[in-house]
């Protein structure tokens, strides 16, 4: 149901009035609410438009929490409750694919959200579209919508209508759409390129991988860093960074809160999950870790979030796992949110582990993957995922033992404790790449939990 209801100024502004329906907690009692749409000139403005309020894997675009929009005769642009541009679809015949999109991540990275052809991704990565980064990662996608003409113009397409929505004075104009365009003004394009750095600012490191298992939220989290480094530097890796593993003070916890709710600002409400950093936050204190996870739940108000279901994401390790007690685990089962702790095992075989130059020995591994199945059984709101190495130079024993490790522990199918493998990024893998899902396939036939690629991602 719209309606028209008012004209202000005379000829210029239309202001219309929509009614839409939210279904936030039980779809039999939806609550209503006002939704204010303008048009002006070329462009139609809708403002506080109501996403769905809980993640869910579906294979058409779905908005989530709160956020604006803005219709121009070529593009579609979701705005955040910062003014910031957070999605850009475009609506020309150029466009690559109606249902695909441009994403503005929380550190004004662009990933294009792509259907992946005929066979879709979902096999692969559980999800039902493809993030295609634009910068080097492990991805085994062959095209770069990046170098599309109509992607890279949606994206130059940002000035222009900076520009437009600038010169519309927001003194004569309705006091909400005025509140949304001075937001949008105060952040013109070229702040987005700064956002990765005043982030890196706050947490005080670049966070330069997310857990595979942050896709339950699209990568959207908060992050919070609450331990430095990791306890291996491993030859292989690419993400490691240059710090070496220490906790960080519960003083550095509450400060860097402080300023990351600055940084989110008026967008906070649309954030339910938690990422804790950097790579090994299991091998931090537990006292520390359950600390931050409080303090950051009830700072960021996630009780009261747009979006149900707040989940907490981080890595743990090999020594961390085999470390932790089952009390630890019971702390954070007791936490408000969801727990996803990833844990690289990268191989159970020894002639792979030293090649990875990877500090770890296979007897260690499988005690880790015992302990993770183990944990996935006895709490309901902690899974512990894995992740090995796949690639076409590994040694044979590679794959074998990784079979071999979860022969020893499913003779049936279960649906938790997730098992990723990562392609890794400095094969040579020309050839290979052609061939990459369908030797995956090949393996995640093989095995009885949920199996997927592990698609590098930063914040
Ligand atoms: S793989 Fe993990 S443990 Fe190894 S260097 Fe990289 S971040 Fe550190």
């Amino acid at each position: 149901m719209s309606f028209v209801w008012t004209r202000r100024p005379p000829g210029y502004i239309i202001k219309t009035g929509a009614v839409a329906a939210r279904f936030r907690i039980n779809f039999l009692y939806p609550t209503f609410e006002l939704v204010e749409t303008f048009e002006i000139d070329n462009l139609h403005i809708t403002l506080d438009k109501l996403g769905a309020s809980g993640y869910s894997k579906v294979s058409y675009p779905l908005r989530y929490g709160r956020y604006a929009e803005i219709k121009t005769p070529g593009h579609l642009f979701h705005f955040n409750l910062n003014g910031e541009v957070k999605f850009i679809t475009g609506r020309g015949k150029d466009w690559p694919n109606p249902s695909e999109w441009l994403k503005s991540t929380v550190s004004g990275d662009w990933v294009y959200y792509s259907t992946g052809g005929y066979d879709g991704p979902y096999d692969c990565f559980g999800e039902y579209y493809l993030p295609c980064l634009h910068y080097a990662s492990n991805g085994i996608n062959s095209c770069d919508p990046f170098e599309d003409h109509a992607v890279e113009s949606a994206i130059e397409a940002l000035g222009p209508l900076h520009r437009k929505l600038t010169e519309l004075s927001s003194g004569v104009l309705p006091a909400s759409l005025g509140k949304f365009l001075d937001l949008v003004k105060s952040k013109p394009p070229a702040e987005l390129s700064k956002k990765a750095r005043r982030l890196s600012d706050i947490v005080g490191d670049s966070i330069t991988v997310l857990p595979p298992d942050s896709r339950h939220v699209d990568y959207d989290l908060v992050p919070l860093i609450i331990a430095d480094g990791c306890l291996y530097k491993c030859g292989f890796c690419r993400v490691k960074s240059r710090l070496g593993f220490r906790n960080r003070s519960r003083q550095n916890i509450d400060a860097q809160i402080a300023a990351l709710r600055n940084f989110f600002a008026n967008d906070l409400p649309n954030y339910n999950s938690l990422f804790l950093g950097q790579h090994d936050a299991l091998n931090s204190d537990p006292g520390l870790l359950e600390f931050a996870a409080k303090r950051a739940f009830e700072a960021f108000d996630l009780k009261n979030s747009n979006l149900q279901d707040p989940c907490l994401f981080l890595f743990g390790s090999v020594d961390s796992i085999i470390g932790a007690s089952f009390e630890t685990f019971e702390r954070i089962d007791r936490l408000s949110f969801k727990t996803y702790i990833n844990v690289g095992l990268e191989s159970a075989d020894p002639q792979t582990l030293s090649g990875l130059r990877k500090g770890i020995t296979a007897e260690g591994v499988r005690t880790a993957f015992a302990k993770i199945v183990e944990i996935n059984r006895r709490y309901e709101r902690i899974e512990v995922t894995s992740n090995f190495v796949f690639g076409p130079n590994l040694p044979d024993g590679h794959i074998e033992s990784v079979l071999g490790l979860l022969g020893k522990h499913f003779d049936h199918h279960c649906p938790k404790g997730t098992v990723y493998f990562s392609p890794l990024l400095d094969a040579d893998i020309s050839g290979w790449k052609k061939n990459i899902k369908r030797e995956f396939y090949k393996l995640k036939m093989k095995i009885p939990v949920p199996t997927f690629l592990y698609l590098i991602q930063r914040l």
